[in-house]
């Protein structure tokens, strides 16, 4: 039998290495070593955790080998095979998986205790074991139900099987629905004090597990709008506090100090997002915001640009701020958006990014694509700091963005009310590259697309860079 004090070690090492790992991921020059960092922590972790429960012969090692090898592959290929615009899909099913797993541990534990007759009866352990299942279960189910849900919320519904119809997700919430989420909330409660109560009764158990899934649906179906950045985090969070309880559940130090570290990031994380939409959490949760999830019907019109027209404008400026939003990762243009900045220093240029903190579909979309195609760290700045720069600023040049920089948002109506925006119209010209006149994300209608002072350029965004690009180069 191995001294445990060698499990405590490995443990200790693994969860250093993630508190490094997450402190080095706070600059992008030292964030590629810190999620290395952290990856091997876990890899350490999942090591010293499989050889401490063969030493105490607690698993076949047939059923480990097996799960690592088809989850493995499993992951393998679901990482391989998603585009990048399904990235935030991804990330939220991860999620919910972050919370399955602690649900099923919580679940198969209970069961564990339930049958077995040596089960804790009275006493501080039968309300720590009881209390921490009950948790794990409820903060897991909840996390899993609700991240499918934000899923197809991000995907913007699902194809219903053999009819390959198209069904739209809806955002529905009236304010009675709070009562009933807030009476979820207290029955799961309740079910964990009578499991407390009454140890042997597995009826509470599988209760807890339907009131708890239910809950997780509900508690994303009225969040519409902008403001599912705000949820996808917060879920985020709450699979890091469910793998927490799951640690108390089966004494494992490690899970527990991982799944705290997930639960704060995730939550520090949900209230930079809170403050980017100007909301606050309980607003975001009880208050139903994005209305019934239906997109404005567009009447007017606009006269589209070319490219020949628009390199005229961008020849001879000072200043440019570029402000890239969700069709710049769908078109993947970020090189061709760099080629055009790098011909604009070419001639003197001053060229910045305005980035918004929710600009694209996952928290820092647009910091990772620009990172991708080499544009220097310096040059992305913040929304509060862009916006003081933007009535000095030549050409504000939107490529992809649309609920970013809707100045319907400025109204305090609607489902972008009050969010704060970042301020392009306030520049002298603006070009904005997307496809065609129609709504963002939160489904309103843009005014600054018919401004006099804004130029539409109607394409692909790549393809519209590159043509932008070969103008600007023939000028
Ligand atoms: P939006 O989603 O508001 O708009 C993106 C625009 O890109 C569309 O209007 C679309 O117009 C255009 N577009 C799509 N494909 C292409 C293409 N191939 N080439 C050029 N343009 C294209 O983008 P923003 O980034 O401004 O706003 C993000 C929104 O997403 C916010 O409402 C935010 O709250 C929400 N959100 C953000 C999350 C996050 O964590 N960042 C998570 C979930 C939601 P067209 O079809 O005409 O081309």
């Amino acid at each position: 039998m191995v001294n445990p004090v060698v499990w405590d070690i490995g443990y200790l090492v693994s969860a250093a290495l993630f508190i490094i790992g997450i402190k080095r991921l706070s600059s992008p020059k030292t964030a590629p070593a810190g999620n290395r960092l952290g990856a091997y922590g876990m890899l350490l972790a999942v090591i010293v955790t499989l050889a401490r429960m063969q030493s105490e012969g607690k698993i076949e090692m047939e059923l480990v080998v097996g799960g690592l090898v088809i989850g493995g592959l499993i992951g393998f290929t679901m990482a391989k095979r998603v585009e990048m615009t399904g990235m935030p899909e991804l990330v939220a099913l991860f999620n919910g998986f972050g919370g399955a797993a602690s649900a099923l541990v919580g679940l198969s534990e209970a069961l564990k205790h339930i049958q077995a007759e040596s089960a804790p009866t009275g006493g501080v352990e039968l309300y720590a074991i009881w209390v921490a299942i009950g948790l794990s279960g409820l903060v897991g189910w909840v996390t899993l139900t609700g991240s499918l849900m934000a899923m197809f919320k991000l995907k913007g519904g699902f194809t219903i099987p053999l009819t390959k119809k198209w069904v739209r997700f809806p955002t529905w919430g009236p304010p009675w629905l709070n009562f009933v989420k807030g009476g979820l909330l207290l029955s799961g409660l309740a079910l964990i004090g009578l499991t407390v109560d009454d140890p042997h009764n597995a009826q509470y158990v599988y209760a807890l597990v339907a009131v708890s899934c239910l809950l997780g649906v509900l508690f994303v179906l009225p969040i519409g709008g902008a403001d599912m950045p705000v949820v996808v985090s917060l879920l985020n969070s709450l699979s890091g506090i469910a793998a927490a309880f799951t640690g108390f559940v089966i004494g494992n130090n490690v899970l527990i100090i991982a799944g705290s570290m997930v639960g704060a990031a995730g939550l520090i994380l949900t209230f930079i997002m809170c403050k980017a939409m100007n909301r606050t959490l309980p607003a975001v949760l009880f208050k139903s915001f994005g209305g019934s999830g239906d997109k404005e019907q567009l009447t007017r019109t606009k006269v589209g640009s070319d490219p020949e027209e628009v390199a005229m404008v961008c020849d001879g400026i000072s200043k440019c701020v570029i402000i890239p939003g969700y069709g710049m990762a769908v078109s993947q243009a970020q090189h061709a958006v760099k080629e055009f900045a790098d011909i604009l220093e070419a001639q003197d240029v001053e060229v910045s990014y305005g980035i918004h903190p929710v600009a694209g579909r996952m928290p820092g979309h647009m910091n990772v694509l620009l990172a991708e195609a080499n544009v220097p760290y310096e040059q992305l700045i913040e929304m509060d700091d862009i916006n003081g720069e933007l009535p000095e600023t030549d050409v504000a040049l939107v490529i992809g963005a649309n609920d970013t920089v809707n100045p319907a948002a400025r109204s305090g109506e609607g489902p972008l009310g009050g969010m704060p925006i970042i301020a392009a119209d306030k520049a002298r010209v603006v070009i904005i590259i997307k496809r065609s006149l129609s709504v963002g994300y939160a489904g309103v209608d843009n005014d600054l697309f018919y401004e006099n002072k804004t130029m539409m350029l109607f394409g692909d965004g790549k393809k519209m860079m590159n043509e932008l690009n070969s103008a600007m180069k023939e000028l």
